[in-house]
């Protein structure tokens, strides 16, 4: 069988104009492992941008996530409440802890965790809820702020896909007791591998240094504030190598580049599939008013499971290359075994019917162009 060959490409890392620039001044600075003048620079700029919180970048979202799992303590026994519809790494970094995931389905618009079936889901056990931004936009914050305080749970935000994007003006991120980013080739900024823990209640910023630096008190030996350094806590090593934080810092310099790109690419695609997604019953992306999006994904709900297969295959026959997530976690074999009884039905449904469409901040208008001319040229089948 000879497939054709691959034109447009799903994802491309982002790259900006100060990229090669700043690398090369961190090769040669003579400090390239972590925590050095570039990721000093990362951290105070993002921490400007998110509302003054404190932030230490990480070797990966997972990381971050791993250490916001640390930083609260989570023992077996725990539960915390997850959507199903996301990436293994956002349970993951709990499950490691002993901790049993509890999972919530979605909304049928945003996709982002159903608020409404939040409350029922508490129990004595429960010690976190992690709301998952998808695709940068914000999940239900008042209400989900208002239930978890409710019943004094913390909030830890999976901010992945959501930097800079916002809920009712104020920056994803900045709700939760903490928030985890990533730096993932395939997000809006990208090191190849990296992440960003986000610290909002003070509470926990002198152990997630600690954590961060195999369990010592390096940052205060590096501040001055004690003569020598040593083992003080549990800990492991979460901090990227400063030359990683160079080609983050061009980037995240140029964000008003890399949103005008991706809203560029992101509104071609809406615009151009508005008649043709409504001629074949095809649920297009919602952004609601009161949530300003990054535009981290373009995707759509297709009618139904083999419509959607059917387009991935269209697509990639003309060598477009469409992709579809997430697998429900409950129902993946490893969710199989240690949570079976969630009830998300939405997830379920929905997982079997979406498709991301090529998606990138550096993408040639005219692939944009092919990519909808090609979707337009797709019926779906009564
Ligand atoms: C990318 C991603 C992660 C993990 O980030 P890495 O930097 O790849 O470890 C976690 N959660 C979500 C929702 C993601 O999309």
């Amino acid at each position: 069988m000879t497939t054709t060959p691959l034109k447009i490409p799903f994802n491309r890392p982002t790259h900006t104009r100060l990229v090669d620039h700043y690398v090369a001044q961190a090769l040669h600075s003579g400090h390239i492992s972590g925590d050095g003048d570039f990721t000093r620079r990362c951290q105070e700029l993002l921490s400007g941008l998110l509302g003054d919180a404190s932030i230490l970048l990480t070797t990966s979202g997972t990381h971050a996530l791993e250490l916001m799992a640390l930083l609260l303590d989570i023992a077996p026994g725990d539960e915390v409440i997850v959507p199903s519809f996301t990436f293994s790494s956002t349970v993951n970094a709990f499950v490691l802890r002993g901790a049993k995931p509890v999972f919530i389905d979605i909304r049928r618009d945003t996709l982002n965790l159903d608020e409404r079936l939040l409350e029922p889901l508490i129990t004595e056990r429960t010690r976190a809820i992690v709301p998952v931004h998808y695709a940068g936009v914000a999940c239900e914050m008042d209400p989900i702020m208002e239930i978890a305080g409710r019943h004094g749970v913390a909030v830890v935000e999976d901010n992945a896909h959501g930097l800079f994007g916002a809920y009712r003006g104020q920056p994803l991120g900045t709700f939760g007791v903490m928030a985890a980013q990533s730096f993932h080739e395939t997000k809006n900024f990208s090191c190849g591998e990296g992440g960003a823990i986000v610290i909002n209640d003070p509470r926990y910023i002198e152990r997630a240094e600690i954590i961060r630096e195999k369990g010592t008190d390096r940052r205060k030996f590096f501040r001055g504030l004690v003569d020598k350094y040593t083992w003080v806590d549990i800990g492991s090593s979460y901090l990227p190598s400063d030359l990683l934080a160079a080609m983050l810092l061009a980037q995240l310099e140029d964000r008003e580049w890399v949103w005008e790109h991706r809203s560029t690419v992101w509104n071609r695609y809406a615009e151009g599939l508005a008649d043709w997604s409504r001629l074949n019953n095809v649920a297009m992306p919602l952004v609601p008013e009161h949530c300003k999006t990054p535009y981290h994904l373009f995707h759509m709900v297709m009618p139904s499971a083999q419509s959607r297969d059917a387009l991935i295959a269209h697509l990639r026959a003309a060598g477009i290359l469409a992709v579809f997530h997430y697998q429900p976690l409950h129902l993946s074999p490893y969710g199989e075994r240690i949570q079976s009884a969630a009830d998300c039905p939405v997830t379920e449904e929905v997982s079997e019917r979406l498709i991301r469409l090529p998606f990138y901040t550096n993408m040639d208008p005219v692939d944009t162009e092919a990519v909808i001319e090609s979707v337009c040229a797709f019926a779906v089948e009564a």
